[in-house]
């Protein structure tokens, strides 16, 4: 985007957020190899700028551990499954970007040697330091989580500027835009004013973490071409949460 790389980058440290729907488009299920592409060439647009990125990925397009468990499997089980899940995103995510030329490292928080490196933060820290761009897969490790959270804390243990939430929506709106005509957009909401109308901005654990760090969240939607470079170059795009 010419207008994005002309200014300078906003945030120096960024997390984004990617869920795994975003990687479906219009499939049901799986990963939609154009979305991929789409979202690998938005990164490295992202990277390109000096910005320092720092993905983590979901696996709901593949196994949700709630859905799962409502439908009578074990719980953890069901999310330690759906943890796997996001590596599976992850390591797609990994080879595209690649190919594209961008240096890339997956951490997980499960370890398994063979395929990522393991978590660790200070070794994070240094990746994004050198340019590499890190996808932090397995969620927070823990059953009864979620990847919103997961978000949160490595962003905040690597001190990311802002979080960047990608969905399949244009932003925070007062009520579900799909079956609400009457929704209104917000392109500016206070952790407060979110808390008090119950906006749904990210689950609940997630959000108490931005909130009480003080962690700015930008909700944007991934579709939109060149999105994540003009938030990061400052441009009003989707709700900014602060
Ligand atoms: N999960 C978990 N702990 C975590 C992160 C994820 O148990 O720290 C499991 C959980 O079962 C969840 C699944 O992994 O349903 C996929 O993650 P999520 O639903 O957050 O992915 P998204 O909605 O972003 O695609």
């Amino acid at each position: 985007m010419p207008e994005a790389t002309a200014t300078p980058p906003r945030f120096k440290r960024i997390l984004l957020k990617l869920s795994g729907e975003a990687l479906m488009g219009d499939a049901k299920y799986g990963i939609s190899p154009k979305i991929l592409e789409q979202v690998a060439g938005e990164v490295r647009e992202v990277i390109e700028l000096g910005v320092e990125v720092g993905i983590v990925i979901g696996g709901g397009n593949i196994f949700r551990g709630v859905s799962a468990s409502t439908a009578g499997m074990d719980r953890a089980s069901a999310d330690y499954m759906g943890m796997l899940a996001t590596v599976i995103n992850a390591l797609a995510l990994q080879d595209i970007l690649e190919k594209k030329g961008v240096d890339t490292r997956v951490m997980t928080a499960i370890r398994m040697e063979a395929l990522a490196e393991p978590y660790i933060r200070r070794r994070a820290v240094r990746h994004l330091e050198k340019g590499r761009m890190v996808i932090f897969a397995g969620g927070t490790g823990n059953p009864y989580f979620s990847t919103d959270t997961a978000a949160v804390l490595r962003a905040l243990e690597v001190e990311a500027k802002v979080l960047l939430k990608a969905t399949n929506v244009d932003g925070v709106y007062t009520a579900d835009p799909k079956q609400d005509p009457k929704a209104k957009f917000l392109a500016e909401l206070s952790f407060r004013d979110a808390l008090v109308n119950g906006y749904a901005v990210m689950d609940a654990n997630a959000f108490g973490l931005c909130k009480e760090n003080k962690l700015p969240i930008v909700v944007f939607n991934i579709n939109q071409p060149g999105a994540t470079a003009r938030v990061l170059a400052g441009e009003r795009v989707g709700t900014i949460v602060t």
